[in-house]
């Protein structure tokens, strides 16, 4: 971050603005509307600036630019037409360490105005450092559609009861869920598009006094890694979360996404102890949904897949803790598809079975006959440290030993790696992975040679920004 965003209070603080063109009245607007006390200078002063001063809004001084002048201001812009005179006012700003912008060279700035959508109090900052400003305007365009007017009444009404609400709920989780009932709440927004406010104080009053919503958890399906491929479902409760229990699968990218107060715990399974940390975790879930948290559980890929999903939310029934389930891209599919490697296809595969190289000590033993069928498409989960096994099970039962098999290791991540090879190589082709690794098996990875697009090294990043994507 090259510049430090912050909101600064300028009412009634004197600012000097040198220059009485067009980007002087802009920013004279600019600064007017916050209040500040201006003094503008400039040997003439277009008729706009005339006019505040008429109007007693600023102070112009007709003259060109002398150094008493900054002396007591506290901000500076130079907006003269003029480098040198710029470059003068600049340098003596920073000498008497006054904030100083200058118009067009940020190389002289000490801090920059950025593009605004005005929802007064809400305000959006949005900047690119000087770095790309038509982006910046473009991104503000996107954002002026997004954030429709009533926004502004809304963020005022509730500045003015927010006093009430405290005194009515004390507890600040439940006063966080009490807003964001309101705030989601399509019948306050319809009052307020329609300027209805004092019907808009009453619903606000009518729900205070409703009883809050108790605690609950969210399992949610993080998907293999990129975090552009979690649903937009998931990325609403992560921003509502009052507490995150995450496993080991789950990037920090996505960890990143998740709202910046909530609290975060790492429940990865600890190897060789699964039981003690799963059970322990089970239980902390039902604890925290029974303080009145909003708990979200997060999970690479898929719960329901080789997830034990199902065995978590079997202990919150038992508890009688209300839950939602969010489904993720499960690594088959989210690993397949970043490697060009279509599960099913009709010249080569009619069907795909999903397995766990890893099973209870006690579990039933896998199907090896039916799964060494030709034109079918077999993927293994936590398979790395058993591929020999799998390699020799397939080929006893009949595989041949040709079969095209693949290893993707850290899916649809910027360090993917995909290594091809055949069934009687398995057992070797994995040998320098480490972390998570999905082995498919089958016709259709021959497929990957001609359908592979996902090239980390060579290939920009693709955009998560939802807002981006569509800019173009
Ligand atoms: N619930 C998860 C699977 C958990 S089991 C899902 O639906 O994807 C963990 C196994 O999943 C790993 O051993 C590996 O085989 C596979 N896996 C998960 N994410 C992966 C990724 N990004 N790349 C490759 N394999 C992955």
């Amino acid at each position: 971050m090259d510049y430090f965003p912050i909101f600064t209070k300028i009412k009634d603080r004197h600012c000097l603005v040198v220059g009485g063109g067009d980007i002087a009245v802009r920013k004279v607007h600019l600064l007017l509307k916050a209040g500040a006390a201006i003094t503008v200078c400039a040997p003439e002063v277009c008729e706009s600036l005339q006019q505040k001063a008429d109007n007693n809004q600023l102070t112009i001084i007709h003259d060109v630019f002398k150094d008493e002048f900054i002396e007591d201001k506290w901000l500076v812009i130079a907006a003269t037409n003029q480098r040198e005179i710029n470059e003068h006012i600049a340098k003596l700003a920073e000498q008497k360490q006054l904030l100083v912008n200058v118009v067009d060279e940020p190389s002289l700035c000490t801090f920059i105005m950025p593009s605004i959508v005005d929802r007064s109090p809400i305000v959006v900052a949005i900047s690119s450092g000087g770095k790309a400003p038509v982006l910046a305007r473009l991104i503000r365009e996107r954002l002026e559609t997004l954030l429709p007017m009533h926004i502004a009444r809304l963020a005022k009404i509730s500045g003015e009861f927010r006093h009430r609400v405290k005194q009515v709920i004390t507890k600040e989780s439940l006063r966080r869920r009490y807003w964001e009932k309101l705030f989601g709440n399509g019948t306050l927004a319809s009052l307020l598009q329609k300027g209805q406010m004092q019907k808009a104080q009453d619903f606000m009053e009518a729900n205070l006094t409703e009883e809050i919503a108790q605690g609950e958890v969210a399992l949610i399906g993080a998907g293999p890694g990129d975090p552009s491929l979690l649903t937009l479902r998931a990325l609403q409760l992560m921003q509502q979360a009052d507490i995150v229990l995450y496993d080991r699968l789950v990037s920090k990218e996505i960890l990143d996404l998740v709202r910046r107060d909530a609290d975060l715990m790492s429940v990865g399974k600890a190897a060789g102890n699964h039981e003690v940390e799963q059970s322990r975790t089970n239980q902390m879930l039902v604890e925290f949904a029974q303080q009145g948290k909003k708990v979200v559980r997060l999970k690479g890929g898929d719960s329901f897949i080789f997830g034990r999903g199902g065995e978590e939310l079997e202990e919150l029934v038992e508890a009688g803790v209300a839950f939602q389930v969010v489904p993720g891209i499960t690594a088959a599919s989210g690993c397949s598809a970043y490697a060009g490697i279509p599960l099913t296809h009709r010249d080569y595969a009619q069907s795909v079975t999903f397995v766990t190289g890893h099973r209870k000590a006690d579990g039933q033993p896998l199907n090896w006959k039916a799964l060494a069928i030709p034109n079918q498409t077999l993927v293994v989960y936590m398979g790395l440290l058993r591929a020999t096994d799998i390699q020799s099970n397939l080929l006893i039962n009949g595989r041949d030993a040709n079969t095209p098999v693949a290893l993707i290791n850290k899916g649809t991540r910027h360090d993917q790696q995909v290594i091809t090879g055949c069934l009687s190589e398995l057992s070797q082709l994995g040998g320098g992975l480490e972390g998570a690794t999905l082995i498919i098996v089958g016709e259709v990875v021959e497929l990957a040679s001609k359908l592979a697009w996902f090239e980390p090294d060579n290939n920009p990043k693709p955009s998560r920004d939802p807002f981006l994507v569509n800019l173009s």
